[in-house]
């Protein structure tokens, strides 16, 4: 089956042409872990984790990596750490695993490569070297910087005329450079701060250079797909173009590269001074947001309600509606099992091959459920990562007094009143929940236990 996406690198819907299809190759940048990922943040990680799950299923479980980085070195940890008063290595630890308990929460499969950066700086430095030999970096005032007059295509992928790019956000102006685009490669760093010897220095990587050194150590000097948030687009992405090409001497970096659109919240930008900054965590196990907690999966359907390119505008209400389809689909696979013809949920993945039309592919799941099809449904579920959707409830989900339920009961039995205690376990039953009578191994006192079942 072809597979068609949209490179930006070349503003158009390609067919897919893995270079290795026996290794499919991709790279996605990952959190700077100095704080709760917030919910824009999800977005990357869930579509992302929608490509990895398709191209697993085209070309086979085991023939695709994905790497996907974290960034443990960076200013803005380095701020965080002082102001909390923690020691970087305590904050980094903490907050990265802060996020896999986020992202695993979301339905994402951990990534075959978690690449991190603090463990690849002798792979910076020699990716700094190397630049420097080939004429495309310069040492300068203790920094190392990269020589953007040295490429000729500089700016390539973001489409930006040189004026835009000086003109353009993050550039930052110092007497140092030689033009006022190029960017750091490698910086000294002061006593307190985290370094690192190298032929420059004691020091610390730019940013950009650890995707470009990551990626070229686990995924090759040229790989397929390389993803991020279209804020990454320029300069992160154009300079790890330019820093992986020009110190390999090849022609591409990534053959696609694609970029999700950004999420805002109620029609506004999702900042912390508007009060509408909504963190994973917050979403999921917090009543910060719509006054109650959000179930990992219906924040996961409600971002692939959009197509990946476009903006989402994110609200309680799409919330209900993705909640809604759960409900609607639970309790059409409850019922109707695992009938049907699985065969039917290739309509989701020829809706996925197309440039992850995850909204069609969520109108085949509708359509499964309306004509009792359980098996494509649970097969295109699982295609998307929803695979809790149709789980059985777990006990949080249940919004039923069972203890006291069990003690009713218990009370009845005592009074050998069996009708009562038969009827109390048939009214749980209807709800989904099986009691089962057993012995406290410890005290031999009869102990009612229970399971959620569907
Ligand atoms: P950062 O930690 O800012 O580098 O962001 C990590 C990832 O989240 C990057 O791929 C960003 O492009 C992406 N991202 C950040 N904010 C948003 C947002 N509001 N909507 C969608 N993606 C975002
Ligand atoms: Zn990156």
């Amino acid at each position: 089956m072809d597979l068609k996406f949209y490179n930006t690198l070349t503003r158009s819907k390609e067919t897919f042409e893995p270079i290795d299809p026996a290794n499919v190759r991709m790279y996605v940048c990952g959190p700077t872990v100095y704080d709760y990922a917030h919910i824009g943040n999800a977005r990357p990680a869930i579509v992302f984790d929608v490509l990895f799950r398709l191209l697993r299923h085209v070309y086979g479980e085991n023939h695709v990596t994905y790497a996907r980085n974290i960034t443990d070195v960076d200013d803005k940890i380095i701020d965080r750490a002082a102001r909390d008063g923690v020691s970087i290595d305590e904050l980094t630890k903490t907050t990265a695993s802060q996020y896999h308990a986020d992202v695993a929460a979301l339905g994402c499969l951990p990534p075959t490569h978690e690449p991190r950066a603090t463990k690849h700086i002798g792979d910076m430095v020699a990716m700094i070297g190397q630049l420097i030999e080939r004429g495309h970096a310069y040492a300068a005032d203790g920094h190392v910087l990269f020589d953007t007059a040295s490429m000729p295509d500089y700016g390539k992928l973001a489409k930006r005329s040189l004026d835009e790019m000086v003109a353009g956000a993050r550039v930052e102006v110092a007497s140092y450079k030689k033009n006022p685009t190029d960017f750091v490669l490698w910086k000294p760093s002061d006593e307190g701060q985290p370094g690192w010897g190298s032929p420059w220095g004691r020091g610390r990587p730019g940013w950009h250079i650890e995707c470009s050194a990551m990626s070229a150590a686990l995924l090759g000097e040229t790989f397929d797909i390389h993803g991020g948030g279209i804020d990454l687009a320029f300069p992160h992405h154009e300079n790890e173009v330019a820093q992986s090409r020009c110190a390999h001497g090849t022609a591409v970096m990534a053959n696609v590269w694609m970029h999700n659109g950004f999420l805002q919240v109620e029609g506004q930008k999702m900042s912390k001074s508007l009060g509408n900054f909504v963190t994973i965590n917050e979403l999921l196990r917090t009543k910060t947001f719509g006054g109650r907690e959000w179930p990992g999966e219906v924040l996961r359907l409600a971002m692939l309600m959009t197509h990946y390119r476009q903006p989402i505008d994110f609200s309680i209400k799409r919330l209900e509606e993705a909640e809604a389809k759960i409900a609607r689909w639970r309790n059409l696979f409850a019922e109707a099992g695992e009938g049907g013809d699985a065969a039917d949920a290739q309509a989701v993945t020829e809706a996925l091959a197309d440039d992850l039309n995850t909204w069609d592919a969520i109108g085949e799941l509708d359509r499964f459920a309306s004509s009792r099809n359980g098996s494509a449904l649970k097969a295109g579920v699982e295609l998307l990562g929803l695979e809790g959707a149709l789980a059985a409830q777990s006990a949080a989900d249940i919004d039923v007094d069972v203890d006291a339920f069990i003690a009713a009961r218990l009370a009845a039995r005592a009074e050998k009143n069996w009708a009562e205690a038969d009827r109390i376990r048939d009214e749980l039953l209807e709800q989904g929940i099986q009691l089962k009578d057993g012995k406290d191994p410890a005290t031999g006192e009869p102990v009612t236990t229970w399971e959620v079942v569907r």
